[in-house]
């Protein structure tokens, strides 16, 4: 399966902002945004020309970095999410969100969403009792997310919940067992993705 594998500290620093693709470290002296406060390249350093397409494009491609999503994909997101009623851009949010990699790093189970992809990717998880091994599985309400019994996983899981400040109210955690469930789908105010998302609907309607 296809996924991005270029330097997560250039991409934030793309973004010129702290994503937070690295778990840990990205709260440590080491972070490429707080040591190189400058986009990646030659010309990283020069003026950079602002233009309505160039921020629109900016906002799409730091969604996109942050969920770890190529950009064939990121655009069916917005194709599904353009066909559902309500708000195109919540919507696609909302979608986002909802990828199983993702609420992993929301419950805390995961310090990055490339390592909770991973522990998806290697079987490690389940949902509803089933082993689940795609990371954009949409989750549902009433869907039960828990790890699979007896991973050798279970430290590094642990060692995540130990960082995690709070889990969002859309999601409920228990971090003795490693399991959760999924309570509802997620409001817009509950999504702290640093995202304008009408930027990103302005650039695929052109
Ligand atoms: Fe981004 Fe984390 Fe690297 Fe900092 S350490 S630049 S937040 S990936």
């Amino acid at each position: 399966m296809a996924r991005d594998t270029s330097p997560q500290c250039k991409q934030c620093r793309r973004e010129g902002q702290k994503l937070f693709l690295k778990g840990e470290r990205c709260l440590t002296e080491k972070c490429g945004v707080e040591r190189r406060a400058y986009p990646p390249g030659d010309h990283g350093r020069g003026r950079q020309k602002q233009s309505e397409y160039r921020v629109q494009l900016r906002e799409k491609q730091k969604a996109r970095r942050y969920y770890g999503v190529l950009e064939a994909q990121f655009r069916r997101y917005y194709d599904k999410a353009s066909r559902q009623p309500g708000i195109t851009g919540e919507n696609l949010l909302t979608l986002l969100e909802r990828r199983l990699d993702n609420v992993i790093v929301r419950l805390g189970f995961a310090g990055s969403r490339r390592q909770a992809r991973q522990m998806v990717r290697h079987g490690h998880w389940t949902v509803n009792g089933r082993r689940v091994n795609i990371p954009s599985y949409q989750v549902r309400e009433g869907d039960i997310v828990a790890l699979k019994a007896g991973s050798p996983t279970e430290p590094i899981i642990r060692e995540a919940t130990e960082l995690t400040a709070n889990v969002p109210a859309w999601l409920q955690a228990d971090h003795d067992s490693l399991t959760a469930k999924v309570l509802r789908q997620p409001e817009r105010r509950e999504i702290t993705t640093p995202v304008q998302e009408q930027l990103i609907v302005e650039l695929y309607s052109k």
